[in-house]
């Protein structure tokens, strides 16, 4: 097959798609001069996507770190409380545990989701009993054995936070995914499956802690003919604007998944002789909404890859290859793919708090390959063999096509 001829438009992993109407709704606000944080908008998205996600209150905030943070502080986290968080997840599940004074306590993935293991999580609560709070991510649109997860989570007394930034519009046992927390976060940030640009959403069933995080979210002003304040405020509310934005791109949250799960099946399909697997999801419990397509090589067709901090180099074997050498073919192509998102464990800011993994408390950068096939750390283990794969909504069928034959050449 040889060398491809670059792409002339780059290939994203995951880029905003428009619709047209968006446009309208924002040039309705320019000429209404609704352009703050004051309007109805974030007020009826709220209500819809609210309704939506099980019937919950969900307050429209300016990212959904914001929305984390806010949830963090729902739950009570204090200076030194430590917290329970998904280990394989994107920094900003876990930061605003930070913010508060709190210590993250990372819990190992599972090879079947690849999201929190739920026995490295009761191990945990073995560990640590008196932990209240547990912070789950459903990583790339795929969700966690969630309803598992809350069961140990009910056991233990602890308050349970979903962050379903990635995973808007995928669902667990038919019921959707960010309804299962006390407190659950989405993210509307430019490469979600849609976007306002930026923005993102706190819901929950309990009206007074939704009101609260609105309060806060208007730097907490009383009601007073002044500036009245009695406690800390922030400014998260989201703009008119962006809630504009993610009113014209909301309607086709449906559409964009099937054109996520079309990209995820040819991937299947089209790697199904080639020593790797797709990322993986319970057929019969979870619908996922495809976000990222991501793959998984082997143990025994992955070439040799080291990596320090911050580079990675490997070394192209016959019938092997590495997750290096694989996004190298792709940035030659002018797409773009991604490693898997670095544990937080092996993470320099992060690498001195408590990781659990299914054996117990593990250590981190624990090696990758011990007992063949079973590693200690699978989340470290994921992170050596896994990459996220070109997933843009917009790319065609042809254009996979030549993705797809560059990653099997990277095999030969
Ligand atoms: C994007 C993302 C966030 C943060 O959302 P922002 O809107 O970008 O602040 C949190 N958690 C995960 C898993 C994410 O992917």
């Amino acid at each position: 097959m040889g060398i491809q001829t670059p792409f002339k438009h780059k290939i994203w992993l995951s880029s905003p798609t428009m619709h047209g109407e968006e446009m309208q709704y924002i040039k309705e606000a320019y000429d209404t001069n609704w352009m703050s944080t004051v309007g109805e908008n974030p007020n009826t998205i709220e209500k819809t996507i609210g309704t939506d996600l099980g019937n919950q209150h969900a307050v429209a905030l300016s990212a959904g770190t914001a929305a984390i943070h806010m949830a963090v502080k729902l739950a009570g986290v204090k200076q030194g409380d430590k917290v329970f968080c998904s280990d394989m997840t994107f920094a900003a599940t876990v930061n605003p545990v930070v913010y508060e004074g709190g210590m993250p306590v990372f819990i190992d993935t599972e090879h079947d989701t690849w999201k929190m293991d739920p026995i490295a999580l009761e191990n945990a609560f073995q560990i640590y009993p008196d932990i209240k709070v547990v912070v789950v991510a459903h990583l790339y649109g795929v969700p966690a054995k969630i309803d598992e997860i809350k069961a140990i989570c009910d056991k233990h007394k602890a308050i349970l936070i979903e962050d379903a930034a990635e995973s808007l519009g995928a669902t667990y046992k038919g019921k959707p995914t960010g309804s299962f927390g006390d407190y659950n976060i989405i993210s509307f940030n430019g490469n979600k499956i849609i976007t306002g640009s930026s923005g993102g959403m706190l819901l929950t069933k309990d009206l007074v802690a939704a009101d609260k995080v609105h309060k806060w979210s208007i730097k907490s002003r009383e009601a007073a003919p002044w500036y009245q304040h009695e406690e800390l405020g922030y400014n998260y509310r989201m703009s008119n604007i962006i809630a504009w934005v993610v009113r014209g791109q909301y309607p086709h949250l449906h559409e964009h998944i099937a054109q996520k799960k079309a990209i995820y099946d040819r991937y299947q399909e089209g790697f199904k002789d080639l020593p790797v697997i797709m990322n993986p999801f319970s057929q019969a419990d979870a619908e996922p909404n495809y976000w990222l397509s991501c793959m998984l090589i082997h143990p025994e067709a992955m070439g040799k890859q080291v990596r320090d901090e911050h580079q990675s180099l490997s070394l192209n074997e016959p019938e092997k290859s590495t997750p290096t050498q694989i996004l190298e073919a792709l940035t030659q192509l002018n797409s773009e793919g991604r490693p898997i998102w670095k544990p937080m464990h092996l993470q320099p800011i992060y690498r001195m708090n408590p990781f659990i993994t299914r054996q117990g408390e593990g250590h981190a950068q624990t090696n990758a390959y011990i007992d063949e096939g079973k590693p200690l750390d699978v989340g470290a283990d994921l992170f050596n063999r896994g990459l996220c794969l070109p997933s843009d909504n917009k790319m065609t069928e042809e254009e996979q096509a030549i993705i797809m034959d560059t990653v099997k050449d990277c095999f030969n």
